[in-house]
């Protein structure tokens, strides 16, 4: 059997070998004497990360001043508290640069005890992980990118179904919270099968996406919201909105779209693109729920397709 010392690569009993090995990692070894709060050692490495000379690093002060002011105090707290009680510790902070500049750090501490338990010295290593940390933050910016884009119909860039849902739920709250009206309006593109046969595709999406610019300019109070619920479906969800007015705002729908005269020559009730609009108002109680709302919108969008389409069923 070989004992671990006689499989060693270094000769224990010369310290160059080691102090070699140490100040060539990229990692930046130190060591602070408890007692003294003093550095006794710091590598040479520290100068090219961070531009302070090796024998810039006197204290523990030098230490916290070289820290970003927004992550000192709690580093610090958190590094002296883990110290005390003896327990090793990573920390990850922006340090200060001679230029001026922040490198992020990860400072991965061990701390010494002597055979009574007393804290002898810290020792530890520097990394520079600044390159993790933009990584890291760019991937924070793509998940929440990835949220927004998630609650978007990437098509018109209205809010999706998704949204829809989440906010449908919301307002019902609400409504019923303080006795509001809520009020829901289904919009359907009449003969839009025809559309796409006529034009195309491609077409047909330019043509959803002129519909939902009109659609998002008819209701324009904070909370309201215009959402595709998918294919050539909209809805305007409106808060404290009585049924009058929620007809009102139906018909904006319809004479803005009017105005907008979108060639539709595969119709077969008009020239230009029409729209069918179911719209139900709810003062929810406690029997009501948003899917029976939704169903109500839904009966008289049908409704209206059944009686010539191109037209609003509010009741
Ligand atoms: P109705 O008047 O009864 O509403 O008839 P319609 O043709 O509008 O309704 P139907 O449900 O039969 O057809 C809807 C069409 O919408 C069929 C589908 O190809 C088209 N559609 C759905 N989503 C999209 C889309 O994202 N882009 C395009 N271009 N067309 C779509
Ligand atoms: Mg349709
Ligand atoms: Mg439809």
């Amino acid at each position: 059997m070989t004992s671990a010392s006689s499989m060693s690569p270094f000769p224990s009993d010369d310290p160059n070998v080691y102090r070699t090995l140490l100040e060539s990692t990229r990692a930046i070894p130190w060591r602070i004497d408890w007692s003294t709060m003093q550095f006794s050692y710091i590598g040479p490495q520290i100068e090219k990360v961070l531009g302070w000379s090796q024998a810039s690093w006197v204290s523990v002060n030098d230490w916290a001043d070289r820290i970003h002011e927004e992550d000192r105090q709690k580093t610090v707290d958190f590094c002296v508290a883990q110290s005390q009680q003896g327990v090793d510790h990573e920390a990850d902070y922006r340090a200060l640069t001679q230029d001026g500049d922040y490198v992020w750090i990860r400072d991965v501490v061990h701390v010494v005890r002597r055979p009574d338990g007393s804290v002898d010295s810290l020792v530890g290593f520097m990394f520079d992980i600044t390159e993790r940390k933009k990584a890291e933050d760019k991937i924070l910016q793509l998940q929440e990118e990835l949220r927004a884009l998630s609650y978007q119909d990437s098509l018109t860039g209205l809010a999706n179904r998704r949204m829809f849902d989440m906010l449908f739920e919301v307002e019902w709250a609400k409504a019923r919270a303080t006795r509001h009206p809520l009020s829901l309006v289904l919009i359907d593109i009449d003969f839009f099968k025809q559309y796409n046969d006529h034009y195309g595709h491609p077409q047909g999406d330019e043509c959803l996406k002129r519909v939902a610019r009109v659609l998002d300019t008819v209701a324009q109070r904070a909370r309201d919201l215009c959402a595709r619920l998918g294919g050539e479906e909209f809805a305007l969800l409106l808060p404290e909105t009585d049924e009058a007015t929620a007809f009102r705002i139906a018909s904006r729908c319809r004479a803005l779209l009017s105005r907008e005269a979108i060639p539709h020559p595969g119709s077969a009730i008009a020239d230009v693109l029409t729209v069918s609009i179911g719209v139900a108002t709810i003062v929810p109680g406690s029997q009501d729920s948003p899917a029976g709302l939704m169903a109500q919108a839904d009966r008289r969008l049908y409704q209206a397709k059944s009686a010539g389409r191109n037209c609003i069923q509010n009741m």
